[in-house]
């Protein structure tokens, strides 16, 4: 079992645009392509699970979603 951090999401609100916000491995770099699970959270918050295809490692981003819905 592969080790995961979780990382806060501090840079949520300065990254890349949307559609492109692909983060980067902590340890070598390597930008993911995709990640290998998600989870709905809560409302508007959906969790990405990322591993690594070059070193291994593996962490998790949250992502704020805000949906367009009219009530
Ligand atoms: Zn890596």
């Amino acid at each position: 079992m592969s080790a995961v951090a979780e990382v806060l999401p501090s840079d949520l609100h300065h990254s890349a645009p949307r559609g492109s916000d692909l983060p980067a491995c902590a340890v070598c770099a390597d930008t993911m392509i995709a990640a290998e699970a998600s989870a709905f959270l809560m409302d508007g918050v959906i969790s990405y699970l990322w591993t690594c295809e070059t070193c291994g490692y593996g962490f998790v981003t949250k992502h704020a979603v805000r949906r367009m819905i009219c009530s």
